[in-house]
């Protein structure tokens, strides 16, 4: 995962890990934000699974932080959690077959995630849902499924049949959507709205895996954010990403949901062409954008895909990067972070893209 740092003073870089990390660390997501916190207000709170957190400069900073923290709690509940038997994609879900009237915002996501899943090959599918949630990984039922389960939620997963008209969506009969690798990077485009609306000078707002990096940072300084050690202790780090403002970080890695059997581990990221946990030789993808939903989006296709198909991808999205990280521990950064990227674990070695 994304982690903040501080760049207080320039040439240091001090984790400063403050007391909103102890609660990221404790809900298992490896964020430290750390930025200088002097005249920031910061609001915190769990929503889609994971803990959310707002850090706002600026003179109505406290409000703008709980306008952002309340709009992702609200998007939660009311639009995209598919644990939640009220929000509308839970509709949809329990409606299948059947047409049903959405929340505009509702409608206008689907869409794009229809257009993303056509973008990716369908690497990314929202209609993962049945596959979710027979593997259940990282949930009190995981298991590895047989084969003949696999093959009939397999079956189900197919975007195409998935259709928006105005407000009202249809999905096809047996299908489940699953926007659990879209909806922390909707989130992070819909904090942006609000900082704007509320001329917001700077923040960081940090929803699970994604980040979105907003204004200028308070330090004067470009924002400095750690990738996570996928295969270290929570609290280390691969190495630093240097970034301009208005940038969206989403990383997407097999160390958090998992599960092991038999020496295998199983991970949360599926692929729809086999219905099992992706296997691309792959641990870790971080995805950089303007766009919160490109970020996520892309980090969960990317890991499926393997970085050799994933490049021809990113180049379908304006301005989206990647950051690589391969089983045998190698980095892979593409030619827009090459000067970006500061590879800081001596366990890991950097890697030419092919
Ligand atoms: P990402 O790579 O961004 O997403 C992986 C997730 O996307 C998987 O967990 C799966 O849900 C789905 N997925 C897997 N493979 C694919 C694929 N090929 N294409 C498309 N999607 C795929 N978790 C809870 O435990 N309880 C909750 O109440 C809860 N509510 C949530 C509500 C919302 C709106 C969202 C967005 C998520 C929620 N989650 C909940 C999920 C939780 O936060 C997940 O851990 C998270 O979505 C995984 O995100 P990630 O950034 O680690 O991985
Ligand atoms: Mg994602």
């Amino acid at each position: 995962m994304a982690k903040i740092l501080d760049r207080t003073k320039r040439g240091t870089r001090t984790a400063v890990i403050i007391t909103i990390v102890c609660a990221l660390l404790i809900a298992g997501v490896l964020i430290y934000d750390a930025v200088g916190a002097k005249n920031a207000a910061i609001r915190s709170n769990t929503a889609m699974g994971t803990v959310v957190t707002a850090k706002v400069w600026g003179a109505s900073g406290e409000h703008t932080a709980q306008a952002v923290l309340d709009r992702i709690v609200a998007m939660d509940e009311a639009n995209l959690s598919a644990h939640n038997d009220t929000s509308d994609i839970a509709h949809i879900n329990s409606a299948s077959g059947r047409s049903v009237k959405v929340d505009n915002y509702t409608a206008n996501l689907i869409t794009r995630l229809l257009l993303a899943a056509g973008q990716t090959n369908g690497a990314f599918d929202p209609t993962i849902g049945a596959l979710v949630r027979l593997w259940d990984i990282g949930g009190p039922n995981e298991q590895v499924p047989t084969a003949e389960e696999i093959s009939a939620a397999r079956a189900t997963v197919d975007w195409h049949q998935v259709q928006v008209s105005g407000d009202t969506v249809q999905i096809g009969k047996g299908q489940a959507l699953d926007i659990g690798a879209a909806g922390k990077g909707a989130a992070c485009d819909a904090a942006k709205e609000i900082l704007t609306e509320n001329q917001a000078k700077s923040a960081v707002i940090s929803v699970g895996g994604s980040i979105l990096l907003y204004g200028e940072n308070p330090a004067g300084d470009d924002w400095s954010v750690g990738i996570r050690d996928p295969r270290g202790a929570s609290n280390t780090q691969l190495g630093t990403l240097t970034l301009k403002a208005g940038q969206c970080v989403s990383t997407s890695g097999d160390y958090e949901r998992y599960f092991e059997q038999d020496g295998v581990r199983y991970c949360h990221i599926l692929d729809p062409r086999t219905g099992a946990p992706a296997d691309s030789g792959l641990i870790s993808v971080t995805v950089v954008s303007p766009s919160g939903l490109v970020s996520d989006v892309l980090s969960t296709a990317c890991f499926v895909l393997g970085y050799e198909q994933s490049l021809p991808i990113l180049e379908l999205f304006e301005d989206a990067q990647a950051v690589f990280v391969t089983e045998d521990r190698t980095v892979l950064v593409t030619p827009g972070l090459a000067g970006s990227f500061d590879l800081t674990a001596g366990s890991y070695t950097l890697g030419a893209l092919s």
